[in-house]
């Protein structure tokens, strides 16, 4: 089965900012490594700009918007930009298109930066990486945005308000992917009052009424999601999947496609994982979905379940209609 595969999320540039050696063509080091990436089919890949929130949070982000910048012309001959054009030759193009995108807000600003700091360093980041593919406010923790998915009760924060006002006319997604669910509300609330155009989507997340974690979207923002055109990246991680049942990762993808066949895709969120901290989690990746070589065979498998154009749908067809339709 080959199709081409549209990913929305992995975190290439978090690594190669911070791990010493860190090589993206060494298929040991990292499970989205570009060889990996070419071995699954990969035609659009996006790379997530990740920080923590601590005082070093924009300048990690700078150096990945950097490094970004740097790999479309040290690496012109294996990547491209994934942009209007990119979606339009794609065919004839044997490269994978990426793009940036960011997680966690607090790369833009830290939670002492004023608010002329914040914009400065919003601008240049864009100016260096060209386009963002989406930006979460959060990631599992609270930051002066508003409140990530392990922070139960806190929402939208003015300062969030403030950067979504800052994203309007950008042609940039909002991500529900690291949101608590009082964010995702205040977000979706926020915007619908003020009749702001600003797309949503879920880049790395898998459904809450088939794996109750705080990281996977209940089927009310899933339909959120849906019916404002946007789409939803199924993650490979086990511990947002089913810890013990590795076919579960089909059954996420059969309930997004049920929901709505042009809103699933993939988020599969490869990252460097030799230094994680929690050994209950490990491994991270179940045998089937365990680097970015496995598209095809699980593919394969949904073969049995989903017709062809479905398939195709998924695989990349609903990410480039998306991208297409936001930028044209
Ligand atoms: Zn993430």
């Amino acid at each position: 089965m080959t199709y081409p595969i549209a990913d929305l999320h992995c975190d290439l540039l978090s690594f190669l900012a911070a791990v010493p050696g860190a090589d993206a063509f060494s298929k040991d080091q990292i499970p989205c490594a570009f060889p990996w990436l070419q071995e699954g089919e990969v035609k659009m890949q996006v790379m997530a700009i990740f920080t923590n929130v601590d005082q070093s949070s924009m300048k990690m982000a700078g150096m990945q918007a950097e490094i970004f910048y740097d790999l479309l012309r040290k690496e012109e001959k294996t990547v491209a930009m994934f942009d209007s054009d990119f979606l339009k030759n794609h065919t004839s193009d044997d490269r994978i298109g990426i793009i940036a995108s960011v997680e966690n807000a607090a790369g833009f600003g830290h939670e002492k930066a004023t608010w002329p700091e914040i914009y400065k360093q919003f601008d240049r980041m864009l100016a260096t990486v060209g386009q963002l593919a989406y930006i979460s406010l959060t990631h599992h923790t609270e930051n002066r945005f508003g409140g990530g998915n392990y922070t139960e009760g806190i929402g939208l924060k003015e300062d969030g308000k403030r950067l979504l006002d800052y994203m309007v006319g950008k042609k940039i997604p909002i991500d529900l992917s690291h949101t608590s669910d009082l964010l995702a509300e205040g977000i979706l609330n926020h915007i619908d009052r003020h009749n702001l155009h600003i797309p949503i989507i879920a880049s790395h997340s898998n459904f809450r009424a088939l794996w109750d974690n705080k990281r996977n979207l209940t089927d009310e923002f899933a339909q959120e999601v849906i019916k404002r055109g946007g789409i939803i990246g199924v993650n490979f991680l086990r511990e947002f999947l089913d810890q013990n049942v590795p076919e579960r990762l089909f059954e996420h993808i059969l309930h997004g496609n049920k929901m709505c066949e042009d809103a699933i895709c993939f988020g599969a969120d490869f990252f460097y994982t030799q230094n994680f901290p929690e050994e209950s989690r490990q491994p991270l990746y179940f045998p089937l979905a365990e680097n970015a070589g496995k598209y095809p065979s699980i593919l394969e498998s949904l073969s049995k379940t989903l017709s062809e154009s479905h398939l195709k749908k998924l695989a990349f067809e609903n990410v480039f209609n998306f991208y297409r339709n936001l930028w044209s």
